[in-house]
């Protein structure tokens, strides 16, 4: 066997100055602006009162920080770890959605909770938190394309038409990833379903095939097809369900032999890896290691080292010995801080023009600074409220999830 000639620390000092070159690398614009001089502003919550949008990086620094110290605790501040730093430095608590849910569901004696993620996280904070805390998304723009891509009328077709294709005693349970909208959510804990999120789909596709022979699996199709993969489900024992198609272009003899059936969506941070920029990362950086997000490809999963949650993605690189390098699959934001916290490492992003969650973006500082002024003048600004139908059905699925082992 050939040995793996590995780099010197310096060398990929060296090597990664390259590979992350500023006139190609966009992720070097990601810096502190007023709210009014972000490109994409437009697409965003315009409501927010005009003495905000000039705010500097300073000034709203100031004021979001005097701000939680008049709320105190009252107020809890949570972030995703695909949060820019100059938002994320304000959670006092950080992690993935699962995470992120299950401390939402553990806070007592709090008021407020600032949801600095987008807009399925705070709805699902909403549900698991007590009835007398109000949940607030900064900017009501912070949607999530994949969720988005799971309209619940289309889902609700769909399933019928599964229903009708498959004829009497189909026995199939809907399972959706957190990524989804609330009212999805309530569907499938009415319909003997449950939610799950990438910490956590093998263990709900297990309690899903224990209740049932088909799972119809949804929003995102790359953690539907690489959970059920690794689980040892064949590639042509899962269907793609193309919501835009009659019968979601698939035959009533494919859906029969399907373990699992797969909504046609994705993650547009996510779809964007590639096994060239892997394979690429191995020439540049022999012996390197490389970690992907399950919302990656099919390919790309197979490809990588290993696969899986923001919070696994962050332990195996904190945990990781020094000198030891790491090209991740996963949004840049993240990346870098990883980075940034790993000095004695070597870790960067596989794709080295990628983009951040652009919805995630959204959320601004001068976002934080009126929601939570607005909070101690009384009035509450972007409150997420899920009406009581579908807090009680999206609690039971939500609930079933938290019970996985
Ligand atoms: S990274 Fe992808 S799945 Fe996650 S919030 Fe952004 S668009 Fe949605």
């Amino acid at each position: 066997m050939t040995a793996v000639v590995r780099p010197t620390v310096s060398e990929y000092a060296e090597l990664l100055a390259k590979y992350t070159d500023p006139d190609t690398c966009p992720t070097d614009a990601l810096q502190p602006l007023p709210l009014i001089e972000e490109p994409a502003f437009v697409s965003w919550q315009q409501d927010i009162p005009r003495a905000y949008l000039e705010m500097s990086p300073e000034e709203l620094d100031r004021r979001i920080s005097a701000a939680r110290e008049v709320l105190g605790k009252k107020l809890v501040v949570l972030g995703h770890h695909y949060q820019r730093d100059e938002v994320i430095k304000y959670a006092d608590y950080t992690g993935d959605s699962f995470k992120l849910a299950r401390l939402a569901a553990d806070q007592e004696g709090v008021e407020f909770v600032l949801f600095c993620g987008v807009h399925f996280m705070a709805e699902a904070a909403d549900i698991l938190t007590e009835q007398n805390v109000k949940v607030i998304l900064p900017n009501m723009a912070a949607g999530c394309s994949m969720a988005d891509m799971a309209d619940p009328d289309d889902v609700y077709a769909a399933w019928d038409e599964i229903h009708e294709m498959l004829g009497d005693g189909a026995s199939v349970v809907p399972v959706t990833y957190m990524n989804s909208a609330a009212s999805l959510k309530a569907f499938v804990g009415e319909q003997g379903g449950l939610v799950c999120t990438s910490s956590n789909a093998d263990k709900a596709l297990n309690w899903a095939f224990e209740r049932g022979d088909k799972i119809l699996f949804f929003p995102d199709q790359h953690l539907g097809r690489n959970t059920g993969y690794a689980m040892g489900i064949p590639l042509d024992e899962m269907v793609l369900w193309n919501w835009r198609l009659p019968n979601g272009g698939t035959t009533p003899e494919q859906l029969r032999k399907a373990k699992m059936i797969l909504w046609q969506g994705h993650c547009s941070t996510h779809q964007r890896f590639s096994v060239e920029q892997i394979e690429k990362a191995r020439r540049d950086y022999p012996g390197i290691n490389v970690i992907v997000h399950p919302e990656c490809k099919w390919d790309v999963v197979q490809a990588a080292d290993q696969s899986g949650s923001t919070e696994k993605i962050l332990k195996a690189v904190n945990e990781a010995p020094a000198g030891s390098a790491w090209a991740v699959g996963t949004e840049i934001n993240m990346v870098n801080r990883l980075a940034h916290q790993n000095p004695d490492k070597t870790v960067f992003c596989l794709d080295p023009v990628v983009c951040p969650c652009s919805t995630m973006y959204r959320i601004h500082p001068a976002y934080l600074a009126w929601t939570l002024e607005g909070l101690i003048a009384g009035h509450v600004v972007n409150e997420i409220k899920v009406d009581q139908e579908t807090r009680k059905w999206s609690l039971v699925a939500l609930e079933r999830m938290l019970a996985l082992p």
